[in-house]
């Protein structure tokens, strides 16, 4: 019932590159992911008061869009990883000029080679007066990311989350990146996507973000996601609006579960409330069984 069918080359189009920040404790992941997000607030525009939904979009100077995911730091991205949603296609290595490379600089590097998706080095907090590029460059070389600056091709920018410095080139380099990469999707079949953040909301009940990957969501869509299923009542955008339909790379709350989902839940489109709900009471019999399992162990 879930649509596997391969996508032909004529329905494909390219689709944007969704990244993930990530780096030591403290050298800017957070700062550089709300900066990011202010480079595309017009001041004084209502619309511009950004929700936070796990994802946002920006659109960079020469018109490239970027989808960020929002939760800085590898624990989402090794649990999504871990469930099976691989949703990055670029990662963001951020380290601190002025602190060089440390143990999570390190594990962040890893988990991207392991993962196999390209890096981009941000050489943040370029505006302290300790700040020694050269340093990160060279530290870098020891784990085998060799920058652009010392011969290699990972790009690497140099930023502040403060002034703003290097921002524009930052995301014009992720623009570039995600050229080469060519990721296409086809927005004409039944959506499939990830599941970045999901919570039980007082007024609204069980609410998830998905990362639409492949297809068009769309409201009154039926879709299994987890051990969960539901019927889209609402998308809402990371600008607070409600959308109609979310494409591929396009980050959305969703309303209409029947109940909280996780992060890294894959969700899927199907026809009828019926399959569904089969899909949805299999899976929760066989998660059953397996903590079942690992208990009598
Ligand atoms: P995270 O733990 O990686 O998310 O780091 P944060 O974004 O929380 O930043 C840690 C500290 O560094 C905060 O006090 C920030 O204000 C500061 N910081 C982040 N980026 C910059 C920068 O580019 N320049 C300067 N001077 N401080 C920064």
């Amino acid at each position: 019932v879930i649509d596997t069918v391969e996508d032909k080359d004529e329905d494909l189009v390219s689709r944007p590159p969704i990244i993930t920040i990530m780096g030591h404790v403290d050298h800017g992941k957070t700062s550089l992911l709300d900066a990011i997000r202010q480079t595309n607030v017009v001041s004084g525009e209502a619309g511009g008061i950004t929700q936070h939904i796990g994802a946002y979009q920006v659109t960079t100077e020469s018109g490239a869009v970027l989808s960020f995911l929002d939760t800085p730091g590898h624990a989402a991205f090794t649990s999504m990883r871990a469930r099976g949603a691989q949703v990055t296609d670029v990662v963001v290595l951020v380290v601190a000029a002025d602190d060089s490379v440390m143990p999570q600089t390190i594990e962040a590097l890893n988990h991207a080679k392991a993962a196999g998706v390209p890096m981009i080095v941000a050489i943040n907090k370029i505006d302290r007066p300790a700040a020694d590029a050269n340093r990160v460059r060279t530290e870098l070389l020891q784990h085998e990311v060799v920058v652009e600056k010392m011969g290699g091709d990972v790009q690497d920018v140099e930023v502040s989350a403060i002034t703003g410095q290097g921002l524009d080139s930052l995301l014009e380099a992720i623009a570039l990146q995600a050229e080469i990469l060519e990721l296409k999707a086809n927005p004409a079949r039944a959506a499939q996507g990830a599941v970045i953040e999901a919570k039980l909301d007082v007024g609204r009940g069980p609410v998830a973000t998905v990362l639409v990957q492949n297809g068009t969501l769309k409201r009154g869509d039926i879709f299994v996601v987890g051990e969960q299923w539901g019927k889209v009542r609402a998308l809402i955008n990371d600008k607070g609006e409600r959308v109609d339909e979310a494409g591929p790379s396009v980050p959305v709350e969703v309303l209409g579960l029947n109940g909280t989902p996780e992060a890294g839940d894959v969700l899927n489109v199907v026809e009828t409330e019926a399959q569904a709900r089969e899909i949805a009471e299999y899976r929760e019999e066989a998660a059953k069984d397996k903590r079942a399992a690992a208990g009598a162990a």
